[in-house]
């Protein structure tokens, strides 16, 4: 896929994006302007065949986008709970892809290699107890994911009756959509 690419040839590229660049507004100009921002939240994975502005044909500012192994909700409560509170999304999409990175490891191998690594610090972090987010079956994967955004204490109401899960094809490019 990608050829191995250096910091300095990123920057160089950064370079030349910042001479077309156009200012972003700010929050205070969309405010004065009555500018809405965009309502709707993708949670995805990190890996670039999971890019939710590919998949969903997202042009500039129409959804906020998070981001991590798998798509997995629950490291990012905080951010989408932060987010909401800034924002006040009206929907999210949960999107985790076949072939994902979480499904080619375990949980307990990436405990095995930190412990290996430093003990010591292993222990102090209490890693036996850590989910890195391994998965081991993808539709239930997103079943739970909406389900843990659905249940949660800390949620919006009328947030959680527009949370839905998909599973994104990496091969055909569909989205179908995982009902628990
Ligand atoms: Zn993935």
């Amino acid at each position: 896929m990608a050829e191995k690419i250096t910091v300095e040839e990123l920057l160089a590229r950064n370079k030349i994006v910042m001479a077309s660049h156009t200012p972003a507004p700010t929050f205070q100009f969309l405010a004065e302007n009555q500018i809405a921002v965009a309502k709707t939240l993708v949670v995805a994975c990190v890996d670039p065949r999971s890019d939710p502005s590919y998949i969903l044909g997202l042009k500039f500012g129409e959804a906020g986008i998070l981001r991590n192994i798998g798509g997995q909700v629950k490291p990012l409560l905080n951010d989408i709970l932060a987010l909401d509170n800034l924002i006040t999304f009206e929907q999210v999409m949960i999107i985790h892809h076949t072939d994902c990175g979480s499904t080619h490891f375990t949980n307990e191998q990436v405990r095995g290699v930190l412990t290996q690594r430093d003990p010591q610090a292993a222990a102090e972090m209490n890693v036996e107890s850590v989910d890195f987010g391994a998965v081991s079956n993808l539709p239930d994967s997103v079943v739970r994911d909406v389900k843990f955004l659905k249940e949660h204490k800390l949620m919006r109401e009328e947030l959680k009756e527009n949370i839905k899960g998909y599973l994104y094809d990496i091969e055909k490019g569909s989205l179908e959509e995982i009902s628990g």
